[in-house]
């Protein structure tokens, strides 16, 4: 299959706020292939997490929005880990969950006022963590 590449892509608006939301730089990629050796989610994934970084290489927003990788990726840090350039994928995942959830409903965030005391001290932590996380407003 051919694919076009064209400038405006590769700096469109998607890539740029990936980048912002991750701090990462996807450049530094020079597509070595061991985070996605190492990642234990690899076998669900639609898009190995080097393929995730490639194509937002290549501005490839379209593709990248509708992986299920970024839902399957346990942020667990062994790309991190084992990436020769230091390219974090947990982070770049998370930038996409955040931003995939927006589209889908912009006015998806939390208000913490809107929970019961009762429920704030029955709730599990890492459940509120990642809540913020991916609904908190940017
Ligand atoms: S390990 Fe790092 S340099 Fe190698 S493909 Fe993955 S992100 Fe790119
Ligand atoms: S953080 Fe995600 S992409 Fe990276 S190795 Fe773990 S599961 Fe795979």
């Amino acid at each position: 299959m051919k694919t076009v590449v064209s400038r405006d892509q590769v700096q469109g608006d998607f890539v740029k706020k990936v980048a912002e939301i991750s701090g990462e730089n996807f450049f530094n990629c020079y597509q070595c292939g061991n985070c996605s050796a190492g990642c234990p989610s690899v076998n669900e994934m639609d898009l190995l997490p080097s393929q995730v970084v490639r194509y937002l290489q290549l501005g490839l927003a379209d593709e990248v929005k509708n992986c299920k990788s970024m839902w399957v990726c346990a942020a667990c840090l062994m790309c991190h880990a084992r990436c020769p350039k230091g390219v974090d994928i947990s982070k770049i995942m998370e930038a996409l969950r955040v931003l995939r959830l927006r589209e889908v409903d912009a006015e998806a965030y939390i208000d913490v006022t809107d929970f019961s005391d009762d429920y704030l001290e029955r709730a599990p932590q890492i459940a509120m963590i990642s809540g913020y996380r991916k609904f908190l407003p940017l």
